[in-house]
């Protein structure tokens, strides 16, 4: 596994969270309809909601200043993107090479 640094936890937490929200709100949704199956559906909402909180788990472990390790976000909201400049200690926040 690759090294977790703030730019790769950052995307990957705002993927989480925006597919692990969407599959909860199309899972709630469509299981209140009753259409289909709603054990179908529940499994979809809660699954949901699991890859939310593992994504905002993943963004507050990791989403922090690679120099004095003070997050980065505005808790508890995450950020859309990482800031060029730690609000902590003043450092410049490099992206990795290979971004
Ligand atoms: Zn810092």
């Amino acid at each position: 596994m690759q090294k977790m640094d703030c730019f790769r936890a950052c995307r990957l937490s705002n993927r989480m969270a925006m597919g692990g929200t969407a599959g909860a709100v199309i899972g709630c949704g469509l299981g209140s309809l009753a259409l289909v199956s709603r054990a179908l559906w529940g499994v979809l909402a809660v699954g949901g909601f699991g890859v939310l909180l593992a994504g905002l788990a993943i963004g507050y472990r990791f989403t922090v200043c690679p120099h004095c390790g003070a997050p980065l976000y505005d808790f508890p909201r995450m950020p859309s993107e990482i800031p060029a400049y730690c609000p902590s200690c003043g450092k410049k926040i490099d992206p990795p090479a290979d971004h």
